[in-house]
């Protein structure tokens, strides 16, 4: 049997629920034997995260999961192996982060305008010093003060496009994304494909230029596709000539598509991005 693997979570330096430390405690105890911590626009977890593994003997890929912006749509595109001190790469984040915080004072604005006040500091409160703001922030905030039951449906009535939480904002480019992650010797895996609704033929277009920009892989098994999605994206890697990767989007108890070490196998016609890295190998911790 080869080791489980997870190529994709979150951690309280963006928008996950557990610390770099406790994801990977959590991850092992699930049986997951090779990790990546993924976090959004920032790898500032990847330290604490890779010791942790270390002591626990588990064995560990550095990772980030690029927020971007591509034909006014927005796209997430995991780098795997990225090294975490490669300057262009920490530049280009750090300019993502900042526009988060802008994003937030219009988030807020808008949310005022309906009557939500205090939804910034609210926000801000469920953030970790120093880490992104997102809208699973907000969402937090939103929840606590009852506007909604729970995440999911916070997302639906507040917080996606044409809802009065929602601001427009630019992202990196896919060009640069990927320009950082090949430049840091990372692989380029672009995130849960099902999730953007582009139809048929933007998807083809979207998969075409990612190739082109160097893109290695697509996330066919996460926890964000169905069983219909796993076999559609195993095609679509297929024909594109490009490899699968899988990793459960989880960003911690009560917050998680999936619990950790329960997703299956790639389909048997996939190519694993992990094909022939020795993390995949026993002897290799
Ligand atoms: P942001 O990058 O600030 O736009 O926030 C995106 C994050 O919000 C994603 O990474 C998810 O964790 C979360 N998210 C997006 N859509 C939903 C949804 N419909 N339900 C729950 N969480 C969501
Ligand atoms: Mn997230
Ligand atoms: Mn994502
Ligand atoms: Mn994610």
């Amino acid at each position: 049997m080869p080791p489980h693997i997870d190529l994709h979570c979150h951690s309280t330096v963006s928008d996950g629920l557990l610390t770099p430390s406790d994801l990977v405690s959590h991850a092992f105890s699930q049986g997951v034997e090779v990790l990546s911590l993924t976090d959004h626009d920032d790898v500032a977890g990847l330290a604490e995260a890779s010791a942790r593994a270390k002591q626990l003997g588990m064995r560990f890929v550095t990772g980030v999961e690029i927020s971007v912006s591509w034909n006014r749509r927005t796209l997430h595109v995991v780098g795997l192996k990225i090294s975490p001190d490669y300057e262009p790469l920490l530049t280009g984040l750090a300019g993502i982060r900042a526009s988060r915080h802008t994003r937030a004072q219009g988030m807020a604005d808008s949310l005022s305008k309906i009557g939500i006040g205090g939804s910034l500091d609210g926000a801000y409160k469920y953030t970790r010093r120093d880490g992104i703001i997102s809208r699973t922030h907000f969402a937090r905030f939103l929840v606590e003060k009852g506007y909604a039951k729970d995440t999911r449906s916070v997302f639906k009535k507040y917080l996606v496009k044409g809802k009065p939480g929602y601001f427009e904002h630019r992202w990196a480019s896919l060009e640069d994304a990927m320009g950082w992650i090949a430049g840091s010797g990372g692989i380029a895996v672009l995130a849960h494909p099902g999730r953007y609704d582009l139809g048929r033929t933007n998807m083809l277009k979207l998969l075409h230029e990612f190739r082109e920009l160097g893109g290695a892989a697509i996330e066919v098994v996460t926890g964000s596709h169905t069983k219909d999605q796993y076999q559609e994206f195993a095609k679509l890697a297929h024909q594109f000539d490009l490899l699968a990767s899988k990793g459960s989007d989880y960003h911690g108890p009560g917050h998680a598509y999936i619990e950790m070490g329960r997703l299956p196998d790639l389909p048997s016609i996939c190519k694993p991005v992990w094909q022939g890295w020795p993390e995949m190998s026993l002897d290799t911790p």
